[in-house]
């Protein structure tokens, strides 16, 4: 008989510690393990029920918010009816949602939909993709990237932590990425450009795939793409016969707060591959991969099946977000909350010398934490103090960046003005277990 379920610290610790394998109990980033009960919007319940105000949203998968009544609605109201359907057979939900996702899409284009599970076998899918239908094999990747854990989209990861110690799939060449911050040519765009002919010159056939660009870099540590490098890029790319493919895993459903779902649109690029995943479920496992009907074609003479790809549950539940995001303007709350969230933490920098940097558009923010504001040399410790302080004063963030000295803000789309001023308020108490 299944046992009841055991809610004690100690029962649900040593259950994961001793029956998850290795690799799936790694990522562990508390000191004291946090056990989850409940969720409400953009707050979180512990098993003691304390309450935290959640900047991490699951590591964005929870983007109108936790528990959303709609969202769950419509998930329940498919669940009743088939919580599974192969796309072996037909089923209006999914084929709604492709259509619906289509829609968001640059008008002019004939963009069709394949979903998968996951964002990394979206990934996988885009990186295959592309091979097929140019029939080269080299694709470029930024450093610092992250676009998952399969094989596949871990030869595209440019962060070592996420490399595992095993053959990867190669042809796959890594540029520098454009950080005004800390990168390697600071905030001159022409010379990462270079750097990527550069990249191409001297790593490729000449003959490209394709490129993949998570316009805003997310466990990179929220880098965003500046003005002018997506679009060179793209250029560059295409010239060589590959094809723009953005990663919107993160950096999509309007979190940026620009005027539309798609982070891409800022930047003036229609991309030939888009790759979603995360948000687009508020939960529920999904991912899509949205590109051209002539680059699908390319791959339609054989099978390539996810079996719960289209599942119609996970479809209800993103059609119910696209609603949502529309019904309660979340976009529009990203670009003011964030900017007002944003402001707060610039305060912050003026009073911790700690920050080196506070970066951000909309929902989707970082503060970077250097020694000194000279040799930005990154404060890898303080990060780990500091971090352990936020979550006893009522936040989860998240450490990220190759160098983990970087605090990740990506709450729920619905967080509120009435939460910033407590959350700058939190931070700062956060910070100041420094001065101790
Ligand atoms: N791309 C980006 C930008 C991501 O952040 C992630 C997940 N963190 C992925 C791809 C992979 O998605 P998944 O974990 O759903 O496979």
């Amino acid at each position: 008989m299944t046992q009841p379920l055991d809610w004690s610290t100690k029962g649900v610790v040593n259950r994961r510690n001793t029956y998850y394998a290795a690799t799936q109990r790694k990522f562990q980033p508390f000191e004291k393990p946090l056990i989850l009960k409940r969720g409400r919007g953009q707050y979180l319940w512990d098993e003691e029920d304390n309450r935290l105000t959640d900047l991490l949203g699951m590591n964005l998968c929870i983007s109108v918010g936790h528990a959303h009544p709609a969202v769950n609605a419509a998930a329940r109201e498919q669940a009743d009816q088939l919580p599974h359907c192969t796309t072996m057979f037909y089923h209006p939900v999914p084929a709604h949602f492709a259509e619906e996702l289509a829609a968001t899409m640059p008008a002019g284009e004939d963009w069709v939909v394949h979903f998968t599970n996951s964002g990394s076998e979206a990934i996988d899918l885009a990186m295959m993709m592309a091979r097929s239908y140019t029939g080269n094999a080299d694709l470029i990747a930024l450093q610092g990237s992250y676009h998952g854990p399969t094989y596949g989209a871990q030869s595209v990861t440019g962060i070592d932590n996420f490399r595992h110690d095993v053959v990867l799939p190669g042809n796959v060449q890594f540029a520098p990425a454009p950080n005004a911050y800390r990168g390697a040519f600071g905030g001159d765009t022409a010379a990462y450009l270079d750097a990527l002919d550069q990249t191409i010159k001297s790593g490729t056939t000449g003959k490209l795939a394709g490129m993949l660009i998570e316009p805003v870099q997310g466990y990179g540590g929220i880098i965003p793409m500046p003005d002018g490098y997506m679009q060179g890029a793209f250029e560059r790319v295409r010239a060589r016969g590959g094809l723009a493919i953005v990663d919107e895993v993160q950096s999509g459903f309007g979190r940026i707060g620009g005027n539309t779902l798609w982070a891409f649109d800022a930047h003036g690029v229609v991309p030939d591959i888009a790759v979603m995943a995360k948000g687009i479920g508020n939960g529920y496992p999904l991912g899509a991969v949205v590109t051209k009907r002539a680059i699908a074609e390319a791959m339609a003479d054989k099978f390539l099946f996810h079996t719960y790809g289209a599942n119609p549950m996970s479809c209800a539940a993103g059609r119910a977000v696209l609603q949502v995001i529309k019904d309660e303007g979340l976009t529009e709350n990203c670009r003011t909350v964030g900017a007002a969230l944003l402001v707060g933490l610039q305060d912050l920098q003026q009073r911790h010398s700690v920050i080196g940097d506070v970066r951000g558009c909309g929902l989707m923010m970082a503060i970077e934490l250097v020694e000194d504001r000279t040799s930005k040399k990154p404060a890898t410790d303080a990060t780990v103090a500091v971090f352990e302080e936020t979550r006893r004063q009522g936040l989860v963030v998240s450490k990220s960046g190759p160098d983990r000295n970087i605090l990740r803000m990506v709450p729920p789309m619905c967080l509120s003005m009435e939460d910033v001023q407590p959350i700058i308020s939190s931070m700062d108490a956060a910070l100041a277990v420094l001065n101790k």
